[in-house]
């Protein structure tokens, strides 16, 4: 029924809103503690910047398709399961932790806008699938930028190590 599967983009938008307020978090968290890897703390601030701009994008969508945002806050709990990147702030590891997890949270955050566009073409909503590939666009890119500098993290990470300066964050 073509109501079941306008139902069904109503449910993932609002869950895409609840994966948009988790990552504006962990961003802001993970920038925040980051003192000696000066451009991924740039990074994650430039796209915390981005994210705060799909969030509110996304709470258009389900207004504009006539939902109710008033509740919204609530579902952002469905997310606790990606929220490891914060658990990784007291390890030693923490900045390493911190890439991977920001690396994981990407790919996640672009498999769920994919199905999202798939989701707004079956109920032939052009204008909602049109705007989740523009944020695609954007998640894309953040994933690759993490996925280019993991490694180069990870042995900035072990210098700092080998020198013994402060390495963690
Ligand atoms: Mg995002
Ligand atoms: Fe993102």
């Amino acid at each position: 029924m073509a109501n079941d599967r306008e139902e069904m983009l109503m449910t993932w938008l609002r869950d895409a809103h609840a994966m948009e307020e988790q990552a504006e978090q962990m961003l802001s968290t993970t920038a925040e503690r980051i003192e000696h890897y000066p451009s991924f703390k740039q990074k994650l601030e430039a796209h915390l910047r981005e994210t705060q701009r799909q969030r509110d994008v996304i709470r258009a969508c389900i207004e504009r398709r006539g939902g109710d945002t008033s509740t919204i806050k609530d579902l952002a709990g469905k997310m606790m399961a990606m929220g490891q990147g914060l658990s990784g702030l007291f390890v030693a590891d923490e900045v390493v932790k911190a890439a991977m997890a920001s690396y994981t949270f990407e790919h996640f955050e672009i498999a769920s806008y994919r199905s999202l566009i798939a989701a707004a073409e079956a109920v032939g909503d052009v204008e909602r699938a049109r705007v989740c590939r523009e944020i695609l666009v954007e998640e894309e890119a953040m994933a690759a930028w993490m996925a280019a500098e993991l490694p180069t993290i990870t042995a900035q990470y072990l210098q700092r190590l080998a020198m013994d300066v402060e390495a963690k964050h």
